[in-house]
């Protein structure tokens, strides 16, 4: 009698390999294995072992919690979705940096969403997020919020043209983030690309230049409405209104800037936005 767990990845095996559009020859081929062998495998009468598990990840591009992980049923494969994204980028430079990234991250796990915001006007989404995640405080945790709404932000060396960008496959999200940014400069891209993803902005993915105005050209989906909600939503999650009113008399552009762990220019434009201050000051 099949047990449970054979039984379990068997169906995934099935599931995956007609999503990817083989046969069940082609798996045997790649298992050197009989049809036959691969039949009672996906019927749950044969478990597969690990280095077999190994290849069907390969093949299928899946990782191998896939097969063996209960609980986390993935609809589609998410690495290949990822993928496809990167075929929208103009530059092969850009295209490595970011499949390199993919091959990075494919392993591991994608947060739980426990937090959902319905809200569209951007300083309202990035108040609610902070809201129903508990960070009431300063420096706000943007990796904390972030995997609240399920999505894992990943830090990893990239190109210097591409600041950050956000992949999507319907239900999971990824922010890569240069690390080679300042640490300043780093915590306000993740929450400007939160602010796309939680905004909604996008069924697919989206790039963000460092410089938008270079050789590149403008990022593939870049659409500058969007470009200013992602903005106006990192401002206030990560430098919120209602704790700026009261810090904003008492601290100088300097040690606002070091306490919310922004730039001091982005303070500076937030302070002016906020009326709370007349002029950018240099701290
Ligand atoms: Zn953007």
């Amino acid at each position: 009698m099949p047990s449970e767990i054979s039984q379990q990845i068997g169906e995934r095996v099935r599931a995956a390999r007609v999503e990817s559009g083989l046969s069940q020859a082609d798996v045997a081929a790649a298992l050197d294995l009989s049809q036959a062998a691969v039949s009672q495998l996906e019927a749950g009468r044969r478990s597969p072992r690990v280095d077999e598990l190994a290849v069907l990840s390969d093949l299928f591009a899946r990782d191998i919690d896939y097969f063996l992980t209960p609980m986390r049923a993935r609809t589609a494969p998410v690495g290949m979705t990822f993928r496809a994204a990167t075929a929208e980028l103009p530059l092969p430079e850009l295209q490595r940096a970011v499949t390199r990234f993919i091959q990075e991250i494919e392993s591991q796990a994608l947060p739980e969403q426990r937090v959902r915001v319905h809200v569209s006007e951007p300083a309202s989404a990035a108040r609610e997020v902070r809201k129903q995640t508990g960070q009431t405080g300063v420096p706000v945790d943007v990796n904390g919020v972030a995997r609240a709404v399920g999505i894992g932000i990943f830090y990893e060396p990239l190109p210097d043209a591409l600041s950050a960008f956000l992949l999507r496959a319907d239900e999971h999200a990824v922010i890569g983030v240069n690390a080679n940014q300042a640490p300043v400069r780093r915590r306000f891209s993740a929450a400007h690309e939160l602010g796309h993803h939680v905004l909604g902005h996008a069924a697919g993915s989206v790039f963000d230049y460092a410089f938008p105005t270079t050789a590149e050209g403008e990022p593939p989906g870049y659409n500058p409405q969007h470009e200013r909600e992602a903005n106006q939503f990192a401002a206030e999650l990560l430098m919120p209104e209602e704790n700026l009113v009261e810090d904003a008399p008492l601290l100088s552009l300097a040690r606002l800037a070091r306490r919310y762990e922004v730039s001091a220019e982005a303070m500076s434009f937030r302070l002016l936005n906020l009326g709370l201050r007349e002029t950018i000051d240099r701290a």
